[in-house]
Protein backbone atom coordinates (compact mmCIF):
# COMPACT_ATOMS: atom_id res chain seq x y z
CA UNK A 1 0.00 0.00 0.00
CA UNK A 2 0.90 3.61 -0.35
CA UNK A 3 -0.07 6.61 1.77
CA UNK A 4 -0.55 9.50 -1.06
CA UNK A 5 -0.86 12.71 0.01
CA UNK A 6 -2.33 16.16 -1.55
CA UNK A 7 -0.86 19.07 -0.88
CA UNK A 8 -2.51 22.72 -0.74
CA UNK A 9 -5.67 21.51 -1.46
CA UNK A 10 -7.57 24.21 1.10
CA UNK A 11 -7.11 28.00 -0.07
CA UNK A 12 -6.66 29.70 3.05
CA UNK A 13 -4.04 27.05 3.61
CA UNK A 14 -2.40 27.47 0.47
CA UNK A 15 -2.48 31.34 1.28
CA UNK A 16 -1.12 31.25 4.83
CA UNK A 17 2.39 29.25 3.25
CA UNK A 18 2.14 32.11 0.85
CA UNK A 19 1.97 29.27 -1.97
CA UNK A 20 -0.21 29.66 -5.37
CA UNK A 21 -3.45 27.79 -5.56
CA UNK A 22 -2.75 25.07 -7.57
CA UNK A 23 -4.19 24.04 -11.06
CA UNK A 24 -3.92 20.40 -10.58
CA UNK A 25 -3.66 17.95 -7.48
CA UNK A 26 0.20 18.47 -5.68
CA UNK A 27 0.66 14.77 -5.09
CA UNK A 28 3.76 13.30 -2.61
CA UNK A 29 3.75 9.84 -0.83
CA UNK A 30 5.20 8.38 1.78
CA UNK A 31 5.71 4.89 3.14
CA UNK A 32 3.75 2.87 5.29
CA UNK A 33 6.57 2.79 7.99
CA UNK A 34 5.20 6.91 8.77
CA UNK A 35 1.54 5.33 9.80
CA UNK A 36 1.15 6.06 14.20
CA UNK A 37 -1.60 3.67 15.15
CA UNK A 38 -4.42 5.86 17.53
CA UNK A 39 -3.21 5.68 21.14
CA UNK A 40 0.30 5.51 20.05
CA UNK A 41 3.25 7.98 21.25
CA UNK A 42 4.54 10.31 18.05
CA UNK A 43 7.80 10.80 18.56
CA UNK A 44 9.15 14.05 17.72
CA UNK A 45 12.07 14.11 15.05
CA UNK A 46 15.72 14.78 15.02
CA UNK A 47 16.24 16.29 11.52
CA UNK A 48 14.51 19.28 12.42
CA UNK A 49 12.66 21.67 14.70
CA UNK A 50 9.63 23.28 13.52
CA UNK A 51 6.64 20.01 13.27
CA UNK A 52 3.49 21.29 12.39
CA UNK A 53 0.12 19.48 12.41
CA UNK A 54 -2.02 19.01 9.29
CA UNK A 55 -5.26 17.63 10.10
CA UNK A 56 -6.25 16.00 7.18
CA UNK A 57 -9.65 13.77 5.76
CA UNK A 58 -8.20 10.36 5.17
CA UNK A 59 -9.78 7.84 2.49
CA UNK A 60 -8.89 4.15 2.36
CA UNK A 61 -9.14 2.58 -1.38
CA UNK A 62 -11.16 -0.67 -0.66
CA UNK A 63 -10.22 -2.94 -4.19
CA UNK A 64 -7.64 -2.37 -7.16
CA UNK A 65 -8.83 0.44 -9.68
CA UNK A 66 -7.32 2.54 -12.53
CA UNK A 67 -8.07 5.33 -14.79
CA UNK A 68 -11.70 5.60 -12.81
CA UNK A 69 -13.77 8.64 -14.27
CA UNK A 70 -15.34 11.20 -11.28
CA UNK A 71 -18.50 9.26 -11.22
CA UNK A 72 -16.92 6.16 -10.35
CA UNK A 73 -14.58 7.58 -8.06
CA UNK A 74 -16.04 7.03 -5.27
CA UNK A 75 -17.28 3.37 -5.76
CA UNK A 76 -13.94 2.44 -4.38
CA UNK A 77 -13.72 3.92 -0.57
CA UNK A 78 -14.13 1.80 1.26
CA UNK A 79 -13.02 3.62 4.77
CA UNK A 80 -13.72 7.10 5.61
CA UNK A 81 -11.54 9.15 8.92
CA UNK A 82 -8.87 11.42 10.22
CA UNK A 83 -5.52 11.64 10.39
CA UNK A 84 -2.56 14.22 10.90
CA UNK A 85 0.25 14.89 7.82
CA UNK A 86 2.78 16.12 9.98
CA UNK A 87 5.49 18.05 8.28
CA UNK A 88 9.01 19.45 9.49
CA UNK A 89 8.29 23.30 8.21
CA UNK A 90 11.75 24.42 8.36
CA UNK A 91 12.96 21.53 6.78
CA UNK A 92 10.08 21.82 3.93
CA UNK A 93 11.25 25.63 3.33
CA UNK A 94 14.65 24.63 3.17
CA UNK A 95 14.32 21.78 0.37
CA UNK A 96 11.68 23.90 -1.25
CA UNK A 97 13.90 26.98 -1.60
CA UNK A 98 16.36 24.52 -3.19
CA UNK A 99 14.00 23.25 -5.34
CA UNK A 100 14.61 19.39 -3.73
CA UNK A 101 12.16 17.08 -3.06
CA UNK A 102 10.27 16.70 -0.08
CA UNK A 103 10.55 13.66 1.72
CA UNK A 104 12.70 14.57 4.45
CA UNK A 105 9.73 16.91 5.56
CA UNK A 106 6.99 15.29 4.93
CA UNK A 107 8.04 11.33 5.17
CA UNK A 108 9.31 10.81 8.28
CA UNK A 109 9.05 8.22 11.00
CA UNK A 110 5.84 8.85 12.47
CA UNK A 111 4.62 11.67 10.37
CA UNK A 112 1.02 9.85 9.76
CA UNK A 113 -1.03 9.48 12.49
CA UNK A 114 -3.97 7.47 11.65
CA UNK A 115 -7.69 7.66 13.12
CA UNK A 116 -9.83 5.55 13.24
CA UNK A 117 -11.29 5.06 10.10
CA UNK A 118 -15.30 3.96 9.60
CA UNK A 119 -16.59 2.18 6.90
CA UNK A 120 -17.87 3.93 4.03
CA UNK A 121 -21.24 4.69 3.70
CA UNK A 122 -22.17 7.33 1.57
CA UNK A 123 -21.37 10.65 3.65
CA UNK A 124 -21.52 13.37 1.31
CA UNK A 125 -18.13 13.76 0.78
CA UNK A 126 -18.44 17.75 0.19
CA UNK A 127 -19.96 18.49 3.57
CA UNK A 128 -17.30 16.66 6.23
CA UNK A 129 -16.29 18.82 9.42
CA UNK A 130 -12.73 18.66 10.38
CA UNK A 131 -10.84 19.86 13.18
CA UNK A 132 -7.66 20.22 15.18
CA UNK A 133 -6.74 20.85 19.07
CA UNK A 134 -3.85 21.20 20.39
CA UNK A 135 -3.51 20.64 24.55
CA UNK A 136 -7.24 21.92 23.96
CA UNK A 137 -6.69 24.87 22.29
CA UNK A 138 -8.52 25.15 18.40
CA UNK A 139 -6.14 25.55 15.75
CA UNK A 140 -7.73 24.30 12.61
CA UNK A 141 -11.51 24.00 11.95
CA UNK A 142 -12.49 23.62 7.95
CA UNK A 143 -14.92 21.47 5.99
CA UNK A 144 -14.17 19.93 2.84
CA UNK A 145 -16.57 22.21 1.45
CA UNK A 146 -13.66 24.19 0.95
CA UNK A 147 -11.46 21.60 -0.97
CA UNK A 148 -9.94 23.24 -4.31
CA UNK A 149 -9.77 19.40 -5.45
CA UNK A 150 -12.96 17.12 -4.47
CA UNK A 151 -12.08 13.94 -3.16
CA UNK A 152 -13.78 12.56 -6.18
CA UNK A 153 -11.39 14.48 -8.06
CA UNK A 154 -8.62 13.43 -6.00
CA UNK A 155 -8.98 9.62 -6.64
CA UNK A 156 -10.12 9.86 -10.26
CA UNK A 157 -7.17 12.37 -10.79
CA UNK A 158 -4.72 9.50 -8.23
CA UNK A 159 -6.19 7.02 -10.59
CA UNK A 160 -5.00 7.73 -13.87
CA UNK A 161 -1.40 7.90 -13.05
CA UNK A 162 -1.04 5.09 -10.71
CA UNK A 163 -3.27 1.98 -10.72
CA UNK A 164 -5.07 2.37 -6.87
CA UNK A 165 -4.71 -0.92 -5.05
CA UNK A 166 -6.63 -2.35 -2.43
CA UNK A 167 -5.55 -0.60 1.55
CA UNK A 168 -3.84 2.25 -0.57
CA UNK A 169 -5.05 5.60 1.48
CA UNK A 170 -5.21 9.27 0.71
CA UNK A 171 -4.69 11.74 2.91
CA UNK A 172 -6.72 14.83 1.63
CA UNK A 173 -5.17 18.11 2.30
CA UNK A 174 -4.95 20.45 5.13
CA UNK A 175 -7.40 23.22 5.94
CA UNK A 176 -5.32 26.60 7.56
CA UNK A 177 -4.28 27.25 10.69
CA UNK A 178 -1.43 24.44 11.20
CA UNK A 179 1.58 25.04 13.86
CA UNK A 180 3.82 23.72 15.89
CA UNK A 181 3.83 20.86 17.86
CA UNK A 182 6.25 20.31 21.06
CA UNK A 183 7.28 17.59 23.13
CA UNK A 184 4.40 16.73 25.45
CA UNK A 185 1.32 17.84 23.57
CA UNK A 186 -1.62 16.26 23.13
CA UNK A 187 -2.98 16.37 19.26
CA UNK A 188 -6.74 15.37 18.79
CA UNK A 189 -8.01 15.46 15.65
CA UNK A 190 -12.18 15.97 15.27
CA UNK A 191 -15.16 15.66 13.25
CA UNK A 192 -18.84 16.00 13.64
CA UNK A 193 -19.17 12.88 11.06
CA UNK A 194 -16.04 11.60 11.52
CA UNK A 195 -15.67 11.32 15.10
CA UNK A 196 -12.49 12.00 17.26
CA UNK A 197 -8.88 10.71 17.64
CA UNK A 198 -5.99 11.67 19.65
CA UNK A 199 -2.08 11.17 20.49
CA UNK A 200 0.87 12.63 22.08
CA UNK A 201 3.73 14.04 20.99
CA UNK A 202 7.09 12.32 23.14
ZN1 LIG B 1 -0.85 17.84 4.21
Amino acid sequence: MRIFCIGRNYAAHAAELKNELPTEPVVFIKPESCLVDVGDDIHFPSHGEVLHHEAEIVIEIGKAAKNLSLSDATSVISKIGLGIDLTLRDVQEHLKSKKLPWEKAKAFDYSSPLGVMLEFDGQDLKDLHISCRVNGELRQNGNTAEMIFSVEEIISHLSNIWALQKGDLIYTGTPSGVGPLVRGDKIEVISEQLGQSSWTIC
